[in-house]
């Protein structure tokens, strides 16, 4: 029977390896082998574990189970969770991670799971990690979140990702008592920028603009995204009005320089843009629909002033002094 189960573990095809109580290999199966590129002779009765996942001596998940020290799970790895209530064993862990495989060369996204082994008098004999390499399902589930977050022409944020960062940024200011800034901006003329270079020629001047804004933008926090058509919205978190009309100043310019020729354009020979600013100090007053509204009717207002310029709504106001 004893024979049994070491077979099975050994030919078993989830990557697995099992420490005892002092951390010391006892078993590293045949997948564990081809998955991390370190042979068994190379670890069984040593507690080197750690050269199949890095480059100098650290705990592995089991170790840390091993050892009783499952709360520094939350520091040492990116993404951690407990097996929930239906697990089988008790105190099991999981985590997820990029790991840079030091016998292999390659980078894979790992996913780690750790129980211990008690005797018949509840004594930890041993700790099994199983190991499984989701590297192609986490390159999958990425694409599809930034197929899902980024407008496709200009890769800027789209709409949907715009509405739900400006969700969480509202949020986040009324939390904060910060206040938060909105540029909504529009080509000038583009209707007949696509007349004059056709719809091919439009798209790559909204590319050419895109890259622009995200150019001058240089905060983290700052978030880009295409509205619609040609609008973008720029909102600038903790940032006060004054600061905002500096930003839209900056973005106007920057596409100016970039003289693309708009040959019907009223305003100059060149693309230009007409930005609209809003601001609000969220813990004093608004909706969020409003944040967008007011932005939208600066917008109109430079519109209306003669384009290619900065316009502020009425009503924003600079954060009050610090
Ligand atoms: P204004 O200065 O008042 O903003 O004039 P405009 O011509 O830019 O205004 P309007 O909003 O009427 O026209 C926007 C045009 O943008 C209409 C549409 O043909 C064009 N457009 C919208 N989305 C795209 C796109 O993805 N690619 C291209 N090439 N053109 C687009
Ligand atoms: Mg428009
Ligand atoms: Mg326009």
């Amino acid at each position: 029977m004893l024979n049994f189960s070491v077979r099975l573990m050994e030919q078993l095809v989830v990557p697995t390896f099992v420490v005892d109580a002092d951390c010391r290999v006892i078993i590293w199966n045949q997948a564990c082998e081809r998955l991390t590129g370190l042979k068994a002779s190379e670890v069984v009765g040593t507690q080197e574990q750690w050269r199949a996942f890095y480059t100098e001596p650290r705990p592995c998940l089991a170790d840390l189970v091993a050892m009783d020290r499952s709360h520094e799970i939350a520091t040492n790895y990116e993404e951690h969770d407990d097996l929930g209530e239906d697990a089988v064993l008790v105190n099991g862990c999981r985590v997820r991670s990029w790991i840079l495989m030091p016998q292999l060369g390659k980078r894979f996204y790992l996913t780690a799971d750790a129980g211990p082994i008690f005797d018949e008098t509840g004594k930890l004999v041993a700790v099994v990690e199983t190991l499984r390499n989701m590297t192609a399902q986490k390159l999958a589930q990425d694409e599809l979140q930034r197929l899902a977050t980024c407008d496709g022409l200009t890769s800027v944020a789209n709409r949907r990702s715009f509405d739900s960062t400006l969700n969480a940024e509202w949020r986040r200011a009324t939390r904060e008592s910060r206040t938060l800034s909105l540029l909504m901006l529009d080509v000038d003329y583009f209707k007949l920028y696509n007349d004059s270079y056709g719809h091919q020629g439009g798209d790559e001047c909204l590319k050419r603009v895109a890259a622009a804004m995200c150019e001058v933008t240089q905060r983290s926090s700052d978030a880009v995204a295409r509205y619609g058509g040609e609008e973008f919205a720029v909102l600038l978190p903790a940032t006060d009005l004054a600061g905002a009309c500096t930003v839209a100043e900056r973005i106007r310019a920057a596409v100016e320089n970039l003289t693309i020729p708009h040959a019907k354009s009223q305003v100059a020979d060149h693309v230009t843009v007409s930005i609209g600013v809003a601001s609000v100090s969220v813990s004093l007053d608004g909706v969020q629909a409003n944040l967008v509204g007011a932005a939208d009717a600066a917008l109109y207002r430079a519109k209306e002033e003669g384009r290619n310029r900065v316009a502020v709504a009425d009503g924003s106001h600079a954060a009050p002094a610090a």
